[in-house]
């Protein structure tokens, strides 16, 4: 199996998913049966030895109290909806 590159899929009411997308292929959100837009690949890009969206490595502590790991390319915590803070370097 070739590691697949993943995508940030978005739809109008900022309900997101991460998922493979076939090109050409129209994803719906099931709950809202609205339709996702792609709105970014997802880190690491693949070709890469790991294609796991929460390697470890991928995820930051997204500074709450909830003190959810979280995943290092998101602009705000999904779990708490706080910004967080810009990465380094
Ligand atoms: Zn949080």
């Amino acid at each position: 199996m070739s590691p697949r590159q993943k995508y940030r899929l978005r739809s109008r009411s900022d309900r997101e998913v991460i998922r493979e997308v076939e090109p050409g292929k129209q994803y719906v959100d099931g709950e809202s049966g609205e339709p996702f837009e792609v709105v970014g690949k997802l880190i690491p890009l693949a070709p890469s030895p790991s294609s796991l969206p929460y390697a470890v490595e991928n995820l930051r502590l997204c500074g709450c109290s909830l003190e959810q790991l979280v995943q290092r390319d998101l602009n705000d915590c999904p779990h708490c909806d706080r910004r967080l803070p810009a990465l380094e370097g």
